[in-house]
């Protein structure tokens, strides 16, 4: 699933056409819109023609701010994926990875002037095209996530850590790869009542948010931290530091292996 790490290569992968005008808006399929009140003609009329001035990320959201004078929106629901020209940047570096177009699966083409191709992929049609969003929806980003701030957010909620992390309203980026990576990382059951960590605990919680977010962001992709590439992240699996049988359970209707051991 695309977590602030994919949205921010999606984010460097428009830079490429910023300031192009944008000659088709192709929208292939109505449910982009379903988070939008504005109809389809509307939204292409207010991208055809003008350019793509900025982009920004809030999450796992992609922004664009247009020379008409809207800012669009995209996010990427499970699996949506954006190219330019069949090629999608990395989050950080500078090399562009190819991948294999399925034409059945594009939702989403912009041709710009000069022949680039912006291009939404998406099987499952989950993601999303919106016009003019109410970014208040969105809490910090992850990025600009400190332990100050973390601390604060935690002690507001005595739901569990990891639905915390998770909820968008209160820090935005966070999916639930990301999520267990942290909890593993920072040592912390994430069954525990947010409000009810120590100040130790939520200092070691911090340090697991803040190397995972430098791991995942190295390495290109949310599915890069310890826990899964160690394969702690399947059934019947050990814990890599404890040797300990991983435990596989439901926590906020999201699946979540933890390590009993050293998760406390
Ligand atoms: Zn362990």
């Amino acid at each position: 699933m695309p977590e602030f790490v994919e949205a921010e290569a999606y984010r460097r992968t428009i830079e490429p056409v910023l300031g192009r005008p944008m000659v088709s808006v192709d929208i292939r399929d109505d449910r982009l819109l379903r988070r939008d009140a504005a109809d389809e003609s509307f939204v292409r009329g207010a991208l055809e023609g003008s350019t793509i001035d900025a982009t920004r990320r809030i999450g796992k959201a992609v922004l664009f701010d247009v020379s008409s004078g809207h800012t669009a929106l995209l996010s990427f629901g499970l699996r949506g994926w954006l190219m330019l020209d069949g090629r999608t940047a990395r989050a950080t570096g500078h090399d562009w990875r190819a991948r294999t177009r399925r034409d059945a699966h594009v939702r989403l083409q912009i041709e710009f002037e000069g022949g680039q191709r912006l291009e939404l992929e998406d099987q499952l049609r989950l993601a999303t095209l919106e016009l003019d969003p109410d970014e208040s929806r969105f809490g910090i980003d992850v990025l600009d996530l400190d332990l100050d701030r973390l601390r604060e957010i935690l002690a507001s909620s005595t739901t569990a850590v990891k639905t915390v992390l998770m909820d968008q309203r209160r820090i935005a980026g966070i999916g639930n790869l990301i999520a267990d990576e942290m909890l593993y990382q920072g040592k912390v059951d994430p069954r525990r009542s947010a409000s009810e960590l120590s100040d130790d605990e939520v200092a070691d919680l911090w340090q697991g948010v803040r190397r995972t977010r430098e791991r995942v962001l190295e390495r290109n992709g949310s599915h890069q931290g310890v826990q899964i590439q160690s394969g702690a992240r399947e059934r019947g699996s050990c814990c890599p530091r404890c040797e300990v049988q991983v435990e596989r359970i439901t926590v906020g209707g999201r699946t979540t292996y933890f390590c009993p051991s050293h998760q406390r």
